[in-house]
């Protein structure tokens, strides 16, 4: 590896998914592409996004009510479209996958089925400082249930001066507190620190001491390669707007393992969507669930949103998460080099990466920078590299297999280079 600009061509030119960056919008700066390393916050908009919502706005336009039951894609059918392709993503069975609502309404909705809590087994291990949506809603349950916060949720921290988890800290907390959890919840990939946790190990765990697993797979779907299935993981959601590129707040998918999923006794919260499919419209009481993920269903699809998912799932298809993940560890540790080498050669530059190395890492490196930070970030937004800030003092990059470039790498240590 070096930091010329014909080093990244080359690397570029052998890149076999190269061609997948043509299939995006880029956000111009000046009057060019900018470099876009916020795939983690909001992917970019694919080219065919576009023709499929158009698709579904002249069916409606067209066929109005009728387009629920004719034209290519039959709303009344919708999300049985994106169950495969999501399947696909996450290793998961059919089945096991439906696609519905926003992930922290998920979230509830699966609380709801797999936080039962009794007086002697009523705790929810989470990490420390999880995305603030993901500890409102495991409060809230918390407190529905008649717990204290204080007492039930168990979060762990890094150790003193450190900012990843060890992950034999993590399994030795899941013993510590085996007993009395009844949940064990994290994330696939922390937001702040781009930490990717041992999903299998941790499942292992907590299904030792009889707990159940439940994971926010928000940073990890499309990112890290999954097998939600073979790990026995008992239930996750995601959304479908960050590294899955189905636009701003699209929605979310969701996992249920077949063990709970085809049990008609797990209990939900229901909706007519989620009723046996052959005698929903018969508009009877007496709610009989759909085998599988598809009876957590309660609404009717939200097509347009769903469109613009189906449009993108297609490009992962393509592509293929083997593939997206060979270049993403090759893209993310070229930008690893490019970030020590560049503050290497640039006295101004001071930061510290906080992203732990592979296997613990996915697409995106932290970077901590201390007082300087905000002038650094300037200077890249200025350069046309368009990054993330996150309070107190951390830039997040994160290199999207799918369509980040080795040239958007060397734009960004060129600018690193250039910072006054
Ligand atoms: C992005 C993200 C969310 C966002 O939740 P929405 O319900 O889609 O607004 C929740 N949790 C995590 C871990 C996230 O990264």
């Amino acid at each position: 590896m070096n930091l010329s600009r014909a080093y990244a061509l080359e690397a570029d030119a052998k890149d076999p998914l190269a061609a997948f960056r043509n299939q995006f919008f880029f956000p111009k700066h000046q009057g060019e592409p900018v470099a876009y390393f916020c795939g983690n916050s909001l992917g970019l908009q694919p080219v065919q996004t576009g023709h499929y919502l158009k698709e579904e706005l002249d069916q409606w336009a067209q066929h109005g009510v009728e387009g629920h039951f004719n034209g290519t894609r039959p709303w009344f059918h919708y999300h049985k479209f994106l169950t495969e392709p999501a399947a696909r993503l996450v290793g998961a069975k059919p089945l096991e996958v439906v696609v519905m609502n926003n992930l922290t309404v998920n979230l509830h909705l699966l609380m709801v089925s797999f936080y039962r809590p009794t007086a002697g087994r009523f705790k929810i291990l989470m990490e420390a400082a999880a995305f603030p949506s993901d500890m409102y809603a495991v409060e809230s349950q918390v407190r529905f249930h008649g717990f204290n916060p204080d007492e039930a949720i168990v979060e762990l921290k890094p150790r003193e001066g450190e900012y990843a988890l060890r992950p034999d800290d993590i399994l030795e907390a899941i013993g510590e507190h085996g007993p009395a959890l009844s949940l064990v919840f994290f994330s696939g990939v922390q937001y702040y620190t781009g930490q990717a946790f041992d999903l299998k190990a941790i499942t292992k765990a907590a299904h030792e001491q009889g707990a159940l697993v439940g994971f926010d797979l928000a940073h990890a779907a499309g990112n890290l390669r999954l097998s939600l299935h073979d790990w026995g993981v008992d239930f996750a959601a995601w959304c479908s707007y960050k590294y899955l590129n189905s636009g701003p707040g699209g929605v979310s998918g969701v996992f249920i393992h077949e063990r709970h999923a085809l049990n008609p006794d797990t209990p939900r919260f229901a909706g007519w969507w989620g009723h046996k499919e052959d005698e929903r419209f018969l508009m009877q009481k007496g709610y009989i669930p759909e085998p599988g993920a598809a009876g957590w269903q309660l609404s009717n699809a939200p097509v347009l949103s769903m469109a613009a998912h189906l449009a993108s799932l297609e490009l992962f298809d393509q592509a293929g998460m083997e593939a997206l993940w060979q270049k993403s560890e090759q893209l993310t540790a070229y930008l690893e080099y490019t970030l020590l080498e560049s503050a290497r050669q640039n006295e101004r530059l001071s930061f510290n990466i906080i992203t732990p190395p592979l296997p613990h890492r996915g697409a995106q490196i932290s970077v901590l920078c201390g007082s300087g930070g905000r002038a650094l970030f300037q200077h890249l937004s200025e350069q046309g590299i368009v990054a993330d800030w996150r309070e107190p003092d951390v830039i997040r990059l994160a290199p999207v297999p799918m369509y980040n470039s080795f040239d958007d790498v060397y734009r960004l240590g060129a600018a690193l280079r250039s910072f006054v």
